[in-house]
């Protein structure tokens, strides 16, 4: 007879069946369930433990490492079983941040002055120390080192009941400190980086020329304070580094007179060419005048981008033409005393005059020619860049004296005119230079013998108005054309008409006797009509003035 054994499965443990499992069933022995439960609960703590190693991965991949650190410092405990702890960060030697569990923050500080503790020891040896607390209870710092150089940059404290942690204990400490001293690195390094960013845009802001500075690829531009300043920007925003996108540099290309120009030569640039010579722009329509140049930045020589560099010239231009105009302005000047000089010298030298006679005109010559050198000390002045205007000494003037002495040498420039000299009675004194005064008077005189090419009387005349001389030069000669009249004190007008187009002249006595008419604090007008003669009225006040 065959015996039937009929298997009944013990209540409690009834094994699981998979449906679909494709392998035949087999009840479990009571051994493999305590090994599956054990396996079970191994796998849920390994579990655990990768939960908190990611988020320990998370926190410092997150997180700037201060603020990581309580985060950081609370899982490690966790994952090694511990409650008391600490994260001690350095920076240069110096203790930066704390991050305390279970232990007062004083103690740690303390303890970090103290060079026998186990924080020091841990900070000069460079290796993890051990040291006993109290009974049964031990205190341990493991340094967190620098991947580069192996300085400390921190240190884990943990306070703990065992003398030894097992293997995955010190495997998870290590592996805390190591990420830890990795991430220290890294923001350190992100840190200078930022900082040697920072340094090489203040050094940019801090240079006058107005600097962009492309890159290669011709996505970023930036643009220095210079250049903000110089072509505000509308849409940009100005916040450190990078400035704006080279689309929308577009400010630069819609100021400049030369858009195409500046086009082509950034064009060229970004093309590696680099043009040796710089190029003149304007900008503003013509308010602002800039010469630009182009450096390549290449580092070990791979190409990185471009530097234009925008300087504004619109000063030395002036001056430049300032300077020139100066010139031309003393080479006029040059020539009145030079032809007083040629006439009376050629007169002494075909008359022979009596001794008076000669001896005056000698004293004319003289005093021409000393004008003439103080004219070439002038030039001289201003090709040392310096304000001729200032050198000028004012003292007490007769004009009406000065006119007196003048008039022979008038009388000498032309036997077609005559020259009278009328002033009314007064006091005709007044502050004023005197080689200034004699230039006013033979501008606007010459000028009368030049512009009356037909001869005639040329008047000199002198009335007071209160405490204001008013003096006249009168001609008979070919007038100003009354379109003509706003603008013959401007510097090289000349008017147009087929008289003065036979007469010679530079535009240029006029404005000069307007020059030093203000400079005198008096004013000078003109009225005339053409074909009848001109009147040119000088103002000047009697009142002393400082100067
Ligand atoms: P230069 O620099 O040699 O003096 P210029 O005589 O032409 O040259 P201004 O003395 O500044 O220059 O005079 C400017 C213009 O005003 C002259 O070109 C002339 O047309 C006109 N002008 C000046 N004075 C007279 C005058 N007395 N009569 C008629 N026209 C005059
Ligand atoms: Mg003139």
């Amino acid at each position: 007879m065959k015996k039937i054994v009929r298997y009944r499965p013990e209540k409690k443990t009834r094994p699981y069946r998979l449906k679909t499992s494709p392998f035949p069933v087999k009840t479990l022995q009571t051994t493999d369930r305590q090994r599956i439960g054990q396996l079970t609960q191994d796998l849920a703590e390994v579990e655990h433990k990768l939960k908190h190693r990611n988020e320990i991965m998370e926190a410092l991949a997150t997180q700037s490492v201060e603020s990581a650190c309580e985060t950081l410092l609370v899982k490690l405990l966790k994952l090694i079983n511990l409650e008391a702890g600490a994260i001690l960060l350095y920076r240069r030697e110096q203790l930066s941040h704390l991050v305390t569990q279970g232990v007062e923050d004083i103690e740690l500080i303390e303890k970090d002055l103290d060079q026998y503790s186990v924080l020091r020891r841990a900070f000069v040896m460079r290796k993890s120390v051990q040291l006993p607390l109290a009974e049964m209870m031990y205190e341990s710092a493991i340094p967190v080192q620098s991947p580069s150089n192996g300085g400390v940059v921190g240190v884990i404290y943990l306070k703990h009941p065992f003398e030894q942690f097992n293997l995955e204990q010190v495997g998870d400490i290590l592996d805390l400190s190591r990420k830890l001293g990795m991430t220290l690195e890294r923001h350190l390094l992100f840190h200078q980086m930022e900082h040697e960013k920072i340094k090489t845009y203040q050094l940019l802001d801090s240079i006058r020329e107005a600097v962009l500075y492309i890159e290669s690829s011709g996505e970023q531009i930036y643009a220095n304070q210079a250049l903000l300043n110089m072509f505000p920007p509308k849409l940009v925003s100005q916040s450190q580094g990078f400035r704006h996108a080279y689309e929308r540099a577009t400010s630069l290309f819609e100021h400049v007179d030369q858009p195409d120009a500046l086009h082509d030569y950034i064009g060229q640039l970004m093309n590696g060419e680099i043009p040796g010579e710089t190029i003149e722009l304007s900008a503003f329509r013509g308010n602002l005048l800039l010469s630009a140049y182009a450096e390549r930045i290449a580092i070990a020589n791979v190409e990185w981008g471009m530097m234009l560099v925008l300087r504004d010239v619109t000063k030395e231009k002036e001056l430049d033409l300032k300077q020139s105009e100066f010139v031309s302005i003393v080479s006029h000047e040059l020539r009145t005393p030079l032809s007083s000089i040629m006439g009376f010298t050629e007169l002494l030298m075909r008359r022979s005059l009596d001794g008076p006679r000669q001896k005056k005109y000698l004293e004319t010559i003289h005093s021409e020619t000393v004008r003439l050198a103080e004219l070439i000390d002038d030039i001289l002045e201003i090709q040392k860049g310096e304000d001729v205007s200032q050198g000028i000494v004012k003292k007490r003037l007769d004009l009406k004296r000065l006119v007196y002495e003048m008039r022979p040498m008038f009388e000498l420039a032309s036997s077609k005119h005559r020259i009278r000299v009328l002033f009314e009675a007064g006091d005709y004194q007044m502050t004023a230079s005197e080689e200034k005064m004699k230039q006013l008077f033979t501008n606007l005189i010459m000028n009368a013998i030049k512009y009356s090419p037909d001869g005639g009387t040329i008047q000199v005349r002198g009335h007071m108005k209160g405490s204001q001389m008013v003096l006249t030069i009168e001609d008979e000669g070919i007038g100003i054309p009354e379109k003509a009249l706003p603008f013959v004190f401007d510097k090289f007008y000349r008017a147009d008409n087929s008289d003065t187009r036979k007469i010679g002249g530079t535009g240029l006595g006029l404005a000069i006797c307007r020059m030093i008419v203000m400079d005198h604090g008096g004013s000078i007008a003109v009225q005339s009509e053409e074909g009848k003669g001109s009147t040119f009225t000088l103002q000047f006040s009697t009142e002393m003035t400082e100067d």
